[in-house]
């Protein structure tokens, strides 16, 4: 399979240099060159597969032609050995809940796949290849986690020093092995110029293998759709699939496109809502036929709080730029911290399942703009003792730290000190190797 971009002015790409690159040459998204349908009887059966099974086959359309049926099975068994369940909230709403995996968010699937497959691309070199990634908190976590104990690549993530909560902080500091925590005295936006500039560095990338592992790389983007399969054999055990609605709330919305695909394979989803944060654009592109990026807001629902979605290239892509044609499968909803709060608090009381933020504006979406003979799922994208404080102001109860999560708490912290001078960071690195 191919890989065009969604800028137009690069040449395609096989699966190899999407993933190893990212990013096409023009700046644009690489794209399949197909969607391939998946056969009427894999529908009709989905609901006796298991989650491995249904994730196999949906990678076999994207990555079959490239990567050895037995290879690509194992990537898969390896990516998703916890579960993803639904719950049920209310009558004919449920949480699809993604916040199974180490660092209980949902981008543990695309970046432990991500780490599988480019290990598989790069196994026969002898180079050790190095992922650079800058964090605000979760996809550092995600990916450090994911690439955790993989053999031939190191992980360098950088935070920015006192602006990371600890929960988080743990989750990438405490890992040890092929994982390096470095603390930059600087911002987020420090931390991500300094791995710009690291990429552009001829003498550095001489000296060494780098590689990011950014959310828009195929490999992390499309295995979520694994989640949307899953979610709909669930349902259909449950008798709800009829009419099926899903919602996601999004940010990126790598999580939302990674759905469409999965309908354009054939899943048949009845509609979908993309629920957002104050962070609006979207919803005004629905509203308006007009895409304009602004700068983002901060909400409570911080993982979502993106003011210019990369993904959008994408789902201007997959529908032609037609706006009437996104309007008929998507609809938008904006969600602010005042009725995320209330949000929370009336679904404890009312249904006994305690939402974290992101999923409060799933929840919220769906109970407001569900229609009769709906059902529906929403994404429960992270557990919500990630957001302890937020969480337990709002219900006044405590909320209770999952194992998992209290495993990193009690790990020993190391992490290295850095200034955010460019020059530290490359002389550092430059000492490695
Ligand atoms: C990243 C993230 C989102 C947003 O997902 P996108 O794919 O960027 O739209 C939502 N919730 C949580 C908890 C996240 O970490």
């Amino acid at each position: 399979m191919k890989w065009y971009s969604t800028n137009g002015k690069a040449p395609l790409a096989d699966l190899k240099k999407a993933v190893v690159k990212g990013l096409a040459e023009d700046k644009g998204l690489y794209m399949p060159s197909e969607i391939k349908k998946l056969p009427t009887e894999f529908f009709d059966t989905i609901d006796t597969l298991s989650f491995q099974e249904i994730a196999f086959r949906v990678a076999s359309a994207f990555f079959g032609e490239d990567v050895p049926a037995e290879d690509l099975r194992a990537i898969v068994n390896d990516t998703l050995a916890f579960d993803c369940p639904v719950a049920k909230v209310e009558e004919n709403i449920y949480a699809l809940e993604l916040f199974h995996g180490p660092t209980l968010a949902f981008k543990d699937v695309g970046a432990r796949f991500m780490a599988r497959l480019l290990r598989y691309f790069t196994k026969e070199e002898k180079q050790t290849l190095n992922v650079l990634v800058a964090t605000s908190g979760d996809t550092g976590s995600a990916v450090a986690n994911g690439f955790l104990g993989v053999e031939g690549i190191h992980v360098y993530v950088l935070f920015p020093k006192g602006k990371v909560s600890p929960i988080q902080e743990c989750q990438f500091t405490t890992l040890g092995k092929n994982i390096t925590a470095l603390e930059i005295d600087g911002v987020f936006d420090d931390c991500q110029a300094l791995v710009k500039n690291a990429f552009m560095d001829a003498e550095l990338n001489a000296h060494m293998r780098l590689t990011s592992a950014n959310s828009i790389n195929v490999a992390r983007f499309l295995p979520q759709s694994f989640y949307y399969f899953w979610g709909y054999a669930q349902m259909k055990r449950l008798g709800l699939a009829d009419k099926l609605v899903v919602c996601v709330p999004s940010g990126n919305f790598g999580n939302i496109c990674s759905a469409l695909f999965a309908q354009q394979m054939g899943l048949p989803i009845h509609r979908f809502i993309a629920a957002n944060n104050r962070n609006d654009v979207f919803y005004n592109y629905l509203q308006t036929g007009r895409y304009t990026p602004k700068a983002s807001v901060q909400t409570l629902a911080n993982a979502m709080d993106v003011g210019d979605p990369s993904n959008f290239a994408r789902i201007y892509d997959l529908y032609k730029g037609d706006h009437a044609t996104v309007c008929s499968h998507i609809s938008g909803a904006v969600v602010t911290d005042e009725v995320i709060r209330e949000t929370i608090r009336s679904c404890w009381k009312a249904n006994g399942y305690l939402l974290d933020p992101h999923g409060a504006c799933g929840y919220r979406a769906v109970k407001d703009g569900l229609k009769d003979g709906e059902s529906a799922f929403f994404c429960e994208t992270a557990h919500p003792a990630k957001f302890k404080d937020t969480v337990e102001g709002i219900i006044g109860n405590s909320v209770e730290i999952p194992a998992r999560l209290a495993a990193f708490m009690k790990g020993k912290a190391e992490k290295t000190p850095l200034s955010k001078n460019y020059e530290d960071l490359k002389n550092y690195l430059m000492s490695r190797i």
